[in-house]
């Protein structure tokens, strides 16, 4: 059997990279949709034969609850759009992809999980890099201790913002944050699996160089991380700065991704030499081990505890900043999310 998928938000992650990946997956494939754009049903109907009664929108969405073709609803909204539809998805009895960030604050994230476990349902995140084979090599290195312990780990992400001051990435309100939210995360998170470690504690900074086109949401942050193994660790976001790596600094060497969160074609090396993957869709090796999760009882690679954990981070650098850099204690629980 092949799980039946329903994208809600059809932006452009949906349109140009999960709708695509969706026509190469083994083991799901693009069922239906849910759209606030009326234009977009018809389109999206013929390219991928969406039945009609698979097409809903924002208002009938509760009553994909009767519909048997969907297995799985993936939310691709704003940011803070992702905890509503979540768990409308969740009472509806279907499983749930949730995109990055999780949500705009970790009592948000606390109510997705909830209603997934009262519910029943599985609940994955969007995060693609945890099925592709590059991370999959560092999480070996970490796991196998091929290069000894991590000393230092270090991980920006960030591009160039120029295009719309306009966007709801910029719009707090709809974002809950700017840089570190978008791609902050990603950095969390090669920290966290490039060290196989939750940080104990973060203390970070704030730069605005164009306040009147990031008006409403960071700009760039800077944040340093101390792990309980005594690694230390070091990120950079922004949506006014194009980096985007990761570098761990090991005793018996070192390994280093650039690109290191962007989608295909992702690059490495290490001291031993370069590395060289398949570089297939992340977003069909992402859909498909949620649905081998769901079908097979694989692992879930990316559960929603992941999506929170990272919540609380965030939260701690936002504190953190509004303190004047303040260490913040972060208190997760040893292996938690990992
Ligand atoms: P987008 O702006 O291209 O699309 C957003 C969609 O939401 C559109 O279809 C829009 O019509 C709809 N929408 C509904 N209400 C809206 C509102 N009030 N304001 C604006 N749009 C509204 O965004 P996107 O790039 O597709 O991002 C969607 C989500 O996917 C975000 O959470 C983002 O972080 C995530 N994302 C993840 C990745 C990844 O690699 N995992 C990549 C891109 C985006």
């Amino acid at each position: 059997k092949k799980l039946g998928i329903a994208l809600v938000g059809l932006g452009s992650y949906s349109t140009y990279q999960l709708a695509p990946a969706l026509l190469d997956t083994e083991h799901c494939y693009l069922a239906g949709i849910v759209t606030g754009t009326p234009e977009k049903e018809g389109v999206w109907a013929s390219k991928y034969g969406i039945p009609k009664e698979n097409i809903y929108n924002y208002q009938n969405f509760d009553s994909i609850k009767n519909n048997p073709a969907i297995d799985v609803v993936y939310v691709v909204l704003p940011n803070s759009m992702h905890a509503d539809f979540c768990i409308r998805a969740a009472k509806a009895g279907k499983h749930v992809i949730c995109e990055k960030p999780m949500a705009v604050s970790v009592t948000e994230c606390d109510a997705i999980i909830k209603a997934c476990k009262d519910a029943g349902v599985k609940l994955g995140m969007g995060y693609r890099l945890h099925s592709e084979p590059y991370t999959q090599e560092i999480k070996k290195y970490v796991r196998e201790k091929t290069f000894g312990n991590v000393h230092y780990i270090t991980a920006d992400a960030g591009y160039r913002s120029r295009s719309n001051p306009e966007q709801w990435r910029l719009n707090k309100a709809l974002s809950g944050g700017g840089a570190l939210m978008n791609m902050g995360v990603y950095a969390i998170q090669s920290v966290i699996y490039g060290t196989g470690e939750n940080p104990v504690s973060v203390s970070a900074q704030e730069y605005s160089t164009q306040p009147d086109y990031f008006k409403d949401t960071d700009e760039t942050i800077t944040a340093q991380f101390e792990f309980e193994s005594g690694t230390v660790g070091n990120i950079m976001t922004s949506h006014n700065i194009r980096a985007n790596r990761l570098f761990a600094s090991c005793d018996q060497g070192w390994y280093e991704l650039d690109p290191a969160s962007t989608y295909i074609p992702l690059a490495g090396r290490t001291s031993r030499g370069d590395l060289n993957f398949p570089q297939e869709s992340q977003q069909k090796l992402q859909m498909d081990d949620f649905a081998k999760h769901i079908l097979l009882g694989e692992p879930n690679v990316a559960p929603g505890e992941m999506g929170r954990r990272d919540m609380i981070i965030v939260e701690a650098i936002y504190k953190s900043i509004a303190l004047g850099g303040q260490k913040i204690q972060l208190n997760i629980p040893v292996g938690y999310g990992l």
